[in-house]
């Protein structure tokens, strides 16, 4: 604790307990303080919605299809049957949610876009691994990765899934978050890392260079100060509140439907 508060200085009310951080940690930090209260101080039940329970299912199918299917038999029919099989294993309640349809046939056309643009007889080096690594005194980054690849040269290539299209502007913050986790987790060189577009069939890749995992490193440790010290908590409305798990009791909700009916997200 004494290695802590050297670097943080007095430890903040609202978070006393070590740091734990994560890329979605610093995404809603960033996005929007309110969030960041009911998920992270206030801790209440998150609330998903029915496309991100299908979305869970396509990267469970994704891990399987990778990780338990010889490459000889990896085609579009296989990822089809992974995923009508963990459909029917959710819960015969989530079926019965109305609309809820919509969203197998989205999941199924983006497996079908995956198995049309990605290379189905690739060996990835990992499939969703989990890591943790202390990354200053007392702070912890952990995460789950998507998958990691080995490029020719041995070094590696960090690649997330992402539902939905290629958007005009990428923020390459996460993959950056992870490329830190898994290099210093598997005390190996990340070089690479890309998003891919499960809805397009489109894939988004940026180098990464000598300096990028100190620049990073310091951006996420800039991030825990200001969470350490932070007290108030202020709303941010826009379209990310479409996909925020808290809108069922976000306080501000009367004022977000407003917005979405006068501008039409
Ligand atoms: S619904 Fe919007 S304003 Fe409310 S907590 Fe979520 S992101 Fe913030």
């Amino acid at each position: 604790m004494k290695a802590l508060a050297a670097l943080f200085g007095p430890i903040s009310p609202y978070n006393c307990a070590m740091p734990r951080v994560s890329a979605l940690k610093v995404r809603v930090f960033g996005t929007c303080r309110l969030r960041f209260r009911y998920q992270y101080v206030d801790k209440l039940r998150a609330r998903l919605r029915p496309a991100d329970t299908a979305g869970s299912l396509v990267h469970r199918v994704l891990c399987d299809f990778f990780s338990k299917v010889p490459p000889a038999e990896r085609n579009e029919e296989t990822l089809a049957v992974l995923f009508e099989e963990g459909w029917t294993a959710l819960s015969a309640g989530y079926h019965r949610i109305p609309g809820v349809e919509v969203h197998r046939s989205a999941s199924l056309h983006q497996l079908a876009n995956f198995a049309r643009c990605f290379d189905l007889g690739a060996e990835p080096l990992m499939v969703e691994p989990y890591f943790q690594e202390e990354i200053a005194p007392g702070v912890t980054l952990f995460g789950r990765l998507d998958r990691i690849d080995e490029e020719a040269d041995g070094t590696l290539h960090v690649i997330d899934y992402k539902g939905g299209a290629q958007p005009g502007e990428i923020d390459p913050q996460q993959l950056r978050i992870y490329a830190l986790l898994a290099g210093r987790a598997l005390k190996r060189e990340v070089s690479r890392v890309s998003f891919w577009y499960l809805d397009d069939g489109t894939s988004w890749t940026t180098d990464l260079g000598a300096r990028d995992g100190q620049r990073t490193l310091d951006d996420i440790l800039a991030t825990v100060r200001e969470m350490d010290g932070v007290t108030a908590f202020p709303p941010t409305i826009g379209r990310h509140c479409g996909g925020c798990p808290y809108l069922y009791t976000c306080e501000v909700r009367d004022e977000i439907a407003a917005r979405r009916e006068r501008e039409g997200w």
